[in-house]
């Protein structure tokens, strides 16, 4: 039998962040939510306009086992919207590794789980937010695009008081019962109550952007994504995003820099022109199109980001009424290519436990044991990968060697 009444009822909860888990989160508890039950008060918060101007990547969504974003999208009911806006073919586009002249040193294609079509797929990221937004927006809550929360603290009566600040500097205070933190990488309600909880360098920057091809992508990454393969200690990922545009991003490990560009706004001409000159003379073993695709790359969406991450989070006594979800609990570098896809497994697994728990309590500790592994597990396997595609000499040649054995087992892509 239903239950007749839940402890959220009549509460109020705001969401910090609209991005991918927190949308999700809102959707999935408003699908969830028992039918007879009233829907708590959700006001959601994002700093960003609802059309974020920056959107310019496209993200591989994994649905080998039941922890795949891919997963979370088809309990969301969105899977079919997804797929039609895969930027590959179905099941025909692959995840390659390949060596500096792009001789293919492996290809994979994800076993699905489940009824899902498909294990692996990719998206441009746009796609992917405007279809999670526009689902969330199907719930009973409050959206407030442009408006970022700037801190928070408990209350002596135990609730959260937020304080929102809008585009044009005005702040004001709200106060909830439950406050859900999916305000991303650089999160502000961590920083409030984990100021020490920072990310931490991971060893490599990726320096890339996007390029334009009217015609097509250059192949063959007109049907392809995936590595490239150096054993010189570089390696480049490349993936079209649509049809005409192609993502790519060149690392090496090193030691942190100081002088990141910026990630909004774009680069200068001067600041193009050096990227893309440091970048053609690391990559200068790479063959055609990488030259091509270097040169075609445009100043707004060139970038230069060090890979940072953090281990995940454990919800205490001290974190009570305040839920982590995302990168906000556990940021994973663009090397785990995870991230997204724990975004939206925690929104839909959060939303779940809180639907199904008999308490708050109850609901978070159920939501840490299915989410703290998967997401320490990804942290994990993006410091292996750091290091495997940046091997040199004969690690490499070991490497390679196992890859052409089939001897060496890549859980993902
Ligand atoms: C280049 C690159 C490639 C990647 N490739 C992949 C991939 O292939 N597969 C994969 O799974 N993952 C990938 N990722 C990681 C993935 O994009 C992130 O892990 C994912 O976006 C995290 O989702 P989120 O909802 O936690 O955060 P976000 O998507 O960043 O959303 C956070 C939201 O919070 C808002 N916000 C921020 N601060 C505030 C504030 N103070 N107040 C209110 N709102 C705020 C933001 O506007 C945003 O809407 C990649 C990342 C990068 C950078």
């Amino acid at each position: 039998m239903a239950p007749q009444t839940h402890f959220l009822e009549g509460k109020k909860i705001i969401v910090a962040g609209a991005g991918i888990a927190g949308s999700t989160f809102v959707a999935a508890l408003y699908k969830l939510w028992g039918p007879t039950l009233s829907f708590p008060e959700i006001a959601v918060f994002d700093r960003g306009l609802r059309e974020p101007k920056r959107e310019g990547y496209s993200l591989s969504l994994n649905g080998e086992n039941e922890h795949g974003g891919l997963i979370a999208l088809q309990q969301l009911g969105v899977l079919d919207d997804i797929l039609e806006h895969t930027v590959f073919p179905l099941n025909s586009g692959r995840f390659k590794m390949w060596d500096s002249k792009w001789n293919e040193l492996i290809s994979l294609q994800l076993k699905p789980f489940g009824t899902l079509p498909t294990g692996t797929m990719r998206i441009a990221r746009k796609d992917l937010r405007r279809i999670l937004t526009e689902k969330a927006e199907q719930a009973k809550a409050t959206f407030h695009w442009g408006f970022a929360c700037t801190a928070a603290e408990r209350l002596e009566n135990g609730r959260i008081k937020v304080t929102v600040a809008s585009q044009t500097g005005d702040t004001s205070v709200h106060e909830c019962d439950l406050l859900i933190a999916a305000d991303g990488v650089h999160s502000k309600i961590r920083g409030s109550f984990r100021p020490d909880d920072k990310t931490k360098y991971a060893g490599a920057i990726q320096m890339g952007g996007q390029g334009s091809f009217p015609n097509g992508p250059p192949s063959p990454l007109e049907q392809n994504w995936g590595m490239m393969l150096s054993g010189q200690g570089v390696s480049c990922f490349f993936s079209a995003v649509d049809k005409e545009n192609v993502v790519w991003g060149l690392s090496q490990r090193e030691p942190e820099r100081n002088d990141y560009y910026p990630r909004a706004g774009g680069l200068s001409a001067d600041q193009l022109a050096a990227l893309k000159k440091e970048a053609l003379s690391l990559g200068h073993m790479f063959a055609e199109p990488f030259r091509t695709i270097v040169e075609a790359t445009d100043a707004a969406r060139a970038f230069m980001v060090p890979a940072r991450d953090k281990e995940p989070i454990v919800h205490g006594a001290s974190l009570a009424g305040l839920v982590f979800i995302g990168d906000a609990n556990h940021a994973v570098s663009p090397f785990a290519g995870n991230g997204a896809n724990l975004a939206l497994k925690d929104g839909w697994d959060l939303a779940e436990a809180l639907c199904q728990a008999a308490s708050l309590n109850a609901a978070v500790a159920a939501y840490d044991k299915t989410s703290l592994p998967r997401a320490a597990e990804t942290l994990k396997m993006s410091h292996d990968r750091i290091s495997m595609v940046h091997l040199t000499g004969i690690k490499h040649k070991l490497f390679r060697a196992g890859l052409a054995t089939g001897r060496l087992f890549l859980s993902s892509k």
